[in-house]
């Protein structure tokens, strides 16, 4: 049940253990690229003088406008070493690349599969990998990583939905790899050839890339009949295989000999305690091409040190609630995207999507929200539809403490998109 019992298993003082001899490491990696040698010089920073995990702080954060900055001056090893490279989905402005040495793509994958094998895919499987390959870390670092387990690996890519539901059904997939709001869209394809996903041998789903709430999970394992997992990552981390839900699907395990977290207070950078939610911090400890050190993730999420019932060690993270940098301030309010997803995907009454639309006039917000319906809903009365719109209203108020207009429209009829969702347009200037 385990990939690596030894370390997904290892006790508080060995993991600190471990952790420090690999921060020593990293930090005398780090030290070749011409800007943390520079960093550490200022800090007094060195791989001799690091006594405890606590002295990295004496360094300051690795932010996203570093990496862009700084490009090239960010390796650690000479440019001709380097294998591969990625670039972030560049939802906030421009992307951030990241360069692997083969070495650390031999870790990565050895991550994913660690990952994958936790929630029980095993060699017998077929695995249907739906995410886009390219610069996106999602495609490839899946694929590789189940390789690396051995599954038969399907690189289907991302889109084309009727080929998606003909390689399951003539391949037998068992288990796929899939951005949630894709899962829910590709459902409706299903629909349209009178299939039923749950007549297929599918048991397994990997989601994520984007926030999606409990709901969407339930919502996904129902329609699919699967156990859907959570996974979480970032190509400034590699890519996926940072944090992971087990069969417990109670928080993801970070994988702590791999990556040092920090959860901090995104205003004060103080540590906040287990169950509050903070910004993550992260500071590579196997990485040889780019080792981060202090990366501020703006991902928002809490942690739980309590021990997990499945007996892996590494500590928990709650799912992410947002970014710090997708929070929405309306009229005042501080409103994250997911609260809105959690509203609309605990109604039966809502279909697969959604769009919010924030304009500004004279100086007031509007926070305008299509909601599709489904089918059998949309055909009732009109008094039907009109009670119902008032309800999703009152949630929705309930929970962002401001009114928005919502509009409810016929089911597929809301833009789409194949990678992570669009769902918040933002008109106000
Ligand atoms: P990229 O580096 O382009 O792959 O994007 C990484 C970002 O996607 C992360 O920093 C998160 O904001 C988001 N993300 C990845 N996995 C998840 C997940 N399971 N839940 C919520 N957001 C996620
Ligand atoms: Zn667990």
């Amino acid at each position: 049940m385990y990939w690596d019992r030894s370390i997904e298993t290892l006790d508080a003082g060995g993991l600190n253990k471990l952790q420090l001899a690999r921060l020593r490491e990293t930090v005398r990696r780090a030290g070749k690229s011409p800007f943390y040698k520079q960093r550490f010089q200022k800090a007094k920073l060195s791989a001799e003088n690091l006594a405890s995990l606590e002295d990295l702080k004496k360094l300051p954060f690795t932010t996203k406008d570093d990496l862009r900055a700084q490009g090239l001056k960010m390796l650690a090893r000479p440019l001709t070493e380097m294998v591969r490279l990625h670039a972030s989905s560049g939802t906030t402005g421009q992307a951030t690349v990241i360069y692997y040495t083969r070495a650390d793509i031999a870790t990565w994958a050895d991550l994913v599969a660690r990952s994958i094998y936790m929630t029980g895919l095993r060699p017998k499987d077929v695995f249907q990998n739906m995410m886009g390959y390219g610069l996106f870390t999602g495609g490839l670092g899946f694929h590789y990583g189940a390789e690396r387990l051995g599954a038969l690996t399907i690189p289907a890519g991302a889109g084309n939905s009727l080929r998606q539901v003909r390689l399951m059904q003539q391949f037998g997939t068992t288990a796929i790899h899939i951005i949630p709001s894709y899962a829910l869209y590709l459902l409706k394809t299903f629909d349209d050839k009178g299939l039923d996903p749950r007549g297929l041998p599918l048991r397994l789903a990997f989601i994520g890339a984007e926030p999606h709430s409990e709901d969407t999970r339930r919502r996904i394992e129902a329609a699919y009949g699967v156990k859907a997992y959570n996974s979480y990552g970032l190509s400034e981390m590699n890519g996926p295989g940072v944090a992971f839900e087990c069969p417990e699907q109670n928080g993801m395990h970070v994988w702590e000999d791999a990556f040092l977290m920090e959860v901090i207070d995104p205003r004060t950078a103080e540590p906040v305690s287990p169950g509050e939610p903070g910004e993550l911090v992260f500071t590579n400890l196997t990485r040889r091409g780019m080792p981060l050190l202090r990366y501020r993730t703006r991902d928002l999420a809490s942690y739980d040190p309590t021990p997990c019932p499945c007996g892996r060690t590494h500590r928990r993270i709650s799912r992410i609630q947002g970014r710090t940098d997708d929070m929405l301030i309306i009229k005042g309010v501080n409103i994250f995207p997911i609260q809105i997803e959690q509203v609309l995907m605990a109604m039966p009454e809502v279909a697969t999507n959604y769009l919010v639309e924030l304009t500004r006039q004279d100086f007031n917000d509007q926070m305008h929200v299509k909601v599709e319906v489904k089918e059998s809903f949309f055909k009732e009365d009109l008094k039907y539809l009109h009670g119902l719109k008032k309800r999703i209203t009152e949630a929705l108020k309930s929970e962002l403490l401001i009114t928005p207009r919502v509009e409810l429209v016929e089911p597929h009829t809301l833009p789409r998109s194949e990678g992570k969702a669009v769902r918040i347009i933002d008109r106000r200037e």
